[in-house]
């Protein structure tokens, strides 16, 4: 926190442009020719006249904090094993909750992982949300398992884990719904690791698919989840001591804020550090956050 916000803008500078040694370009047309301002931390492209700034064009555009403040934001977000909260967040940075609250949002945001797997790859499921209450006597309790009797709230992270690769994390409904994902995601050739759900039996028909039946034992005939239940044991500590309700709309970014700190869990703090700030400037504005601190939510 030492830093100056000019030295805090060229660390942001030098990872934003780091295949032109921190030398801004325009954003819209790649130009390199540009005008500077001796007042304000801006440019203007002398082909395209576009003016932008250090931030403009990333998730951080119209940010509502400095750039130190960001680049602090980002430290004490990934020296958080378990995640941090918002409110905590907000304390640490001495901001108002919201803007610790929509600084999150886009750092989860930037740590979606994309791409395909392939080689052995565990697939697994867990669900969250949607619990009902019981009665108190049981003769008044209903049986959950019946789809009419659930909140239609429950949702299931189906996990599709790599070994030795990465994790990549979606939300449904139900594991069948899954499975259109799953083919998309996990490349022709692969070999995948089920447990005994019945919604797993169509993976057969277009992978090698080894199951592994967890009411018999953890890993049999070399079939084995063990990495899929390992993520899925993360998500749970967070859940418990730090978000306490991870469920509704944002479980997907939750699940993948997880599993970028899953992928990492070896890489030391400083390159985290880096490397969650470049990601963060190359995921472009964020759609769903832009602007989302102006306006008023229930
Ligand atoms: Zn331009």
């Amino acid at each position: 926190m030492a830093m100056s916000d000019k030295q805090a803008a060229e660390a942001f500078q030098a990872i934003r442009w780091h295949e032109t040694d921190g030398k801004p370009y325009c954003p819209r047309c790649r130009c390199a020719a540009l005008y500077t301002y001796t007042t304000r931390a801006l440019w203007k492209c002398k082909a395209c006249e576009h003016q932008f700034s250090v931030t403009s064009g990333t998730i951080f555009a119209s940010r509502k904090l400095d750039i130190r403040m960001i680049l602090l934001a980002i430290a004490l977000f990934v020296n958080a094993a378990k995640g941090i909260s918002a409110l905590q967040l907000s304390r640490d940075l001495g901001v108002h909750y919201r803007t610790a609250y929509v600084m999150s949002h886009k750092l989860r945001e930037a740590m979606q992982a994309e791409g395909q797997l392939s080689g052995e790859v565990e697939v697994d499921g867990m669900y969250c949300g949607g619990h009902v209450k019981p009665e108190n006597r049981k003769e008044d309790r209903i049986d959950r398992r019946l789809s009419e009797n659930r909140t239609g709230k429950r949702q299931v992270v189906v996990v599709m884990r790599e070994r030795g690769g990465r994790t990549l994390p979606f939300v449904f409904r139900s594991e069948d719904e899954s499975l259109p994902t799953i083919q998309s995601r996990v490349a022709p050739g692969s070999v995948i690791h089920a447990d005994e759900s019945p919604a797993w039996d169509s993976l057969h028909a277009r992978y090698l698919t080894k199951r592994i039946n967890h009411k018999r034992a953890y890993s049999e005939n070399g079939a084995c989840t063990n990495q899929a239940e390992s993520f899925f044991s993360r998500l749970r500590r967070a859940e418990v001591g730090t978000h306490h309700h991870i469920a509704g709309p944002y479980l997907g970014l939750y699940a993948g804020e997880m599993a970028w700190r899953e992928d990492n869990r070896r890489v030391s703090n400083g390159e985290q550090y880096l490397k969650l700030v470049g990601a963060a400037l190359a995921s472009g504005v964020s759609r769903q956050w832009k602007g989302y601190g102006r306006r008023r939510v229930g």
